[in-house]
């Protein structure tokens, strides 16, 4: 890929502390394959921008019913209803909606306008050990892009980081490691027909792929989220200890679910299936992390 080319990004967002070491900025990829019912970032599925709608700002004028030419937008009683089935995503309305209640998810940019933004903050990188993470979605949906923003950042010195879910060819994800420095490894669950269940794809694939990435020398730190009644139960996290065992790997982070991300499903006139599921307890997440440790596992609450 040349450094003109392009890739949709949906959010680049500075001065993190959790997504590898130092201060960083991450880049959010859009696209992923996976559909984890707990997804706190559904903008981030499909790989095209996408049309999101926020009800509280729109003050009802109706610019954006007379200008869409495939009227696909009606007024209702509290707002307006788009016709997602209908819509081609020109985005004629976001351009004529003046209070910002219509907005497009994603947009396109290039390697280099990427790498320009990020390096905006190259001082706080070099001085913290910090860097550049690439997030998603799923990273490895649009590796080529990736891979050539990442390698135009290592070769001005700095470190690189992404974080996937790991499903992806392993000859994609080689092209991607090959300019990464560091690895954050999403784990979801053990078991195929659970993993299938919460994330709408199954865990061989991405099995394999931790042991390679774990092989090819790379930092490496797994991340499991941990959701109520799907994979905080004992034998799900002796059976994670075990693969962390055989990859060497004595740290992880835990990720307890939360529902910061839930408006953004009404926003993009989706369903949110764990609209009523309590984040975990602090007692069961620290008893999580205490049988972690017990095995010789540190495990970081957070990340
Ligand atoms: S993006 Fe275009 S087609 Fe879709 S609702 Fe807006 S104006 Fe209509
Ligand atoms: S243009 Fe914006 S503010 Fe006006 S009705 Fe449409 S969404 Fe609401």
């Amino acid at each position: 890929m040349k450094s003109g080319d392009k890739g949709i990004v949906f959010n680049i967002q500075r001065y993190s502390i959790h997504d590898g070491p130092g201060i960083r900025t991450i880049v959010f990829l859009k696209g992923c394959p996976l559909r984890c019912k707990w997804c706190s970032n559904p903008e981030s599925q499909e790989l095209m921008p996408e049309l999101s709608y926020m009800k509280k700002s729109c003050t009802q004028c109706c610019t954006c019913v007379q200008v869409c030419p495939k009227n696909a937008i009606t007024p209702i009683e509290d707002g307006i209803k788009i016709d997602r089935n209908k819509c081609d995503r020109c985005f004629k309305c976001v351009e004529s909606c003046a209070s910002g209640a219509l907005k497009i998810e994603g947009k396109e940019m290039t390697v280099d306008e990427v790498v320009e933004e990020v390096m905006k903050d190259e001082l706080f990188y070099k001085r913290s050990g910090g860097g550049v993470t690439l997030s998603g979605g799923e990273v490895l949906v649009q590796y080529s892009f990736a891979a050539a923003i990442l390698e135009a950042i290592k070769e001005k010195g700095i470190n690189t980081a992404i974080e996937t879910t790991g499903y992806a060819s392993w000859k994609h994800f080689q092209q991607v490691l090959e300019y990464t420095d560091y690895v954050l490894y999403d784990l979801k669950h053990t078991d195929e027909e659970k993993h299938l269940e919460g994330t709408g794809v199954g865990l061989s694939l991405i099995l394999n792929n931790l042991y390679r990435a774990a092989e090819s020398g790379k930092d490496l730190i797994v991340r499991i989220p941990l959701i109520p009644e799907y994979n905080m139960d004992e034998n799900n996290i002796l059976n994670l200890i075990e693969i962390l065992k055989n990859i060497k790997q004595d740290e992880v982070h835990i990720l307890p679910f939360h529902q910061l991300g839930s408006q953004k499903y009404e926003y993009l006139g989706r369903k949110y299936e764990l609209r009523n599921l309590k984040p975990p307890a602090d007692n069961e997440v620290e008893s999580i992390r205490q049988l972690f440790a017990k095995h010789g596992i540190k495990a970081t609450i957070g990340g």
